[in-house]
């Protein structure tokens, strides 16, 4: 859509009215109280540079959970250290797979999850620069929409709702940026990817990759804004 017409649908009014039908001029016209100030937020928010942040394992430590409830149910010891290279998924037995599953279903599993060091302190200051997103894959298993729904707003309260993306398929998104430690996230982003470390990515090679989350701060600290 020409820019003006986009901007004579959303009410801030161009030279293009006198093409508009009377009816609609009188709809399209600017209120004078609102304009400056959307038009404001518009333009501050086109002038930013977007980050969009993976949730699982960049910000909530949800491996400890998954592991924690593991180890209890089966008696087991596993760390993050018996898992480089690999999922959970690919270390447990063929008849575990579907508990671990369940574990990932219990309406509690992603209401406490512990933040990942330093995540709340780089991302309010990120927050200050960039505009910053949260896209999580969220929709594949639907009770963990309100846990971290609610998760979201008590450790990162800086972050508005209107910027949480919960999905499916991250190939729907478009930003600068996309801090994730899914590999197959990172590889049909359009923008720059930034592997966030995880043992189960420990030998992907071939991405920019940031081992916590003092090296994001350092990352974007050379990058433009
Ligand atoms: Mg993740």
């Amino acid at each position: 859509m020409h820019e003006a017409d986009a901007a004579v649908r959303m009410g801030l009014g161009t030279s293009a009215q006198g093409d508009l039908p009377p009816i609609m001029r009188r709809y399209s016209r600017p209120t004078p109280s609102l304009l400056p100030f959307s038009q404001a937020i518009i333009a501050q928010e086109q002038a930013m540079q977007r980050i969009c942040v993976d949730m699982d394992e960049v910000m909530a430590d949800t491996l400890a959970e998954h592991l924690r409830r593991y180890n209890q149910t089966f008696d087991e010891e596993v760390t993050p250290e018996d898992l480089a290279g690999k999922g959970l998924w690919e270390i447990a037995p063929q008849d575990r797979q579907q508990q671990l599953r369940a574990f990932l279903d219990a309406e509690d599993f992603f209401e406490d999850l512990a933040v990942i060091p330093d995540s709340q302190r780089v991302l309010k200051n990120l927050s200050t620069r960039f505009e910053i997103f949260i896209a999580t894959q969220a929709m594949t298993v639907p009770n963990s929409l309100g846990p971290k729904y609610r998760w979201l707003q008590r450790h990162f309260p800086f972050i508005p709702p209107t910027h949480y993306v919960f999905c499916g398929n991250k190939s729907i998104l478009r930003a600068d940026y996309l801090i994730d430690d899914l590999p197959r996230n990172l590889l049909r982003f359009e923008g720059q990817g930034l592997l966030y470390t995880a043992p189960h990515n420990l030998e992907a090679t071939g991405f920019v990759r940031v081992d916590n989350w003092r090296q994001v701060a350092e990352y974007f600290s050379t990058q433009p804004s």
